[in-house]
């Protein structure tokens, strides 16, 4: 048994808030569904709450983490996973284009990361078959909101033309140590590498154009947000109209569907020249 002391100690500017409640790391990785020979990469492993068991339940298990203290006591008391692979390094630095075919993520992420992690992922998403994240609940609720709802915006769109995401479970603050002061909940994705709207790849960064612009101005119809985005007025109409979309209506009412349909026309009309856009910028 090693002695508390030699556990390091929290470092807030990393997000470090460790799972202390055993039955939420039971019911994170039950969510996870996982089947022992596919391979599971861990963000964050901490003090390695979620990686033993993670262990116990597939044959190659990857975890990154950030900081060295953690990732050094880790390989001290999870000596006895020989399927582990600790990585010390930052996780928005990692080529997850080398990830085995049809990995599993699972993680309790640092906060401040976790939106530009997402996307970081998701480019990468011809590997991943899910993800099961503990998320802040208001990141959340953006995720899996509705068309119409006040929490649908771009990260909504976005996430579900690439993922079917499935809220599972909040989980109350003194289930960490420390405390975290926001809420959290437990997301999982399941990964469309094809995307919802079935873009090419090439399309794809259109759409993340379309949304962005359609968005940037919330009150305003979504024909006046993408004229004041600088597309042609003219190739913009008929865009709409070939999408059989109302230009009177607002972003936030369209689906993700219709978003396709639009970016799709616009990029046929010529209205958005090759994008420039990719969809980690968000
Ligand atoms: N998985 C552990 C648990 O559930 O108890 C710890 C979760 S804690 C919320 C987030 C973890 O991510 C911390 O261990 C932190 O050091 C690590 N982390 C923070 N930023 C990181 C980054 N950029 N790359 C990799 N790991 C990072």
């Amino acid at each position: 048994m090693r002695s508390a002391s030699s556990t390091p100690q929290a470092r807030k500017h990393l997000g470090q808030h460790f799972l202390i409640d055993p039955n939420i790391v039971r019911k994170i990785v039950a969510c996870a569904m996982l089947r022992p020979e596919e391979p599971v990469l861990e963000i964050g492993p901490g003090r390695g709450a979620l990686t033993r068991p993670l262990c116990g339940a597939v044959r190659r298990v990857t975890a990154i983490e950030i900081d060295y203290r953690l990732a050094t006591h880790l390989k001290e008391t999870l000596a006895d996973c020989p399927n582990l692979d600790i990585k010390t390094g930052d996780a928005l630095e990692y080529p997850y284009h080398t990830l085995p075919q049809g990995t599993v993520v699972v993680a309790n992420l640092p906060y401040y990361l976790s939106t530009p992690l997402l996307f970081k992922l998701l480019e990468s998403r011809s590997r991943i078959s899910r993800m099961v994240l503990m998320l802040q609940t208001e990141v959340a609720n953006r995720l899996v909101a509705k068309p119409a709802t006040p929490d649908y915006g771009v990260l909504s769109v976005l996430i579900q033309q690439l993922t079917d995401p499935a809220r599972e479970f909040k989980v109350a603050a003194n289930c960490f140590r420390p405390r975290p002061a926001v809420g959290s909940s437990v997301i999982k994705l399941a990964v469309r590498p094809q995307g919802r709207a079935h873009l090419s790849v090439a399309d794809q960064d259109s759409f993340v154009e379309t949304v962005r612009a359609a968005f940037s101005h919330r009150r305003k119809t979504v024909g006046n947000s993408l004229r004041d985005a600088g597309l042609p007025p003219k190739e913009l109409s008929e865009a709409l109209a070939l999408a059989q979309l109302d230009s009177t209506r607002r972003a936030e009412t369209l689906t993700v569907h219709e978003f396709g349909a639009l970016a799709d026309a616009l990029v046929m009309l010529g209205a958005i020249q090759r994008p420039s856009l990719s969809i980690s910028r968000t």
